[in-house]
């Protein structure tokens, strides 16, 4: 989709919860045609097929930890010093964790004056 040249269709399925543990679960094929199986039951096409397919565990990747935080954590929410903000996924979206960066530098920057 709306790359030049490219006439397939790529799909992205998210699966938060229980039902990505579910889909976890299962060998990495049957993971695959499960999440066809709902590309196939919105489209209403039974004959769809995939290509290519890539799955990760973002609540298992060391770097990322997850995806969203919907939760504060205890303790991060507040600066320790003040010259120590603490600033990102916490606050749960690309935009926010953005300009809660921005926050807490100007804020280290200022204490640091
Ligand atoms: C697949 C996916 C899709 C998403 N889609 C959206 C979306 O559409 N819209 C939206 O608003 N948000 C989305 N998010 C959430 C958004 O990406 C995060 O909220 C945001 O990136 C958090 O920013 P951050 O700077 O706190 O952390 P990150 O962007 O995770 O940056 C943390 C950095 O620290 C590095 N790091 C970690 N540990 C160490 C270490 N020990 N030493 C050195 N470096 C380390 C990591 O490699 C990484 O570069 C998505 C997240 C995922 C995983």
């Amino acid at each position: 989709m709306g790359t030049p040249g490219f006439v397939g269709e790529i799909w992205v399925n998210w699966s938060t919860g229980d039902a990505a543990r579910r889909l976890w679960a299962l060998p990495p094929e049957q993971r695959f045609e499960a999440s066809l199986e709902q590309v196939r039951l919105a489209a209403g096409d039974n004959g769809i097929r995939y290509r290519k397919a890539a799955i990760h565990d973002w609540a298992n990747d060391p770097y990322a930890m997850g995806a969203y935080g919907y939760e504060k954590i205890a303790g991060l929410t507040e600066p320790a010093g003040p010259a120590l903000h603490f600033a990102g996924i916490q606050t749960s979206s690309v935009h926010t964790s953005h300009d809660s960066g921005v926050a807490a530098a100007r804020a280290v920057l200022g204490a640091l004056r």
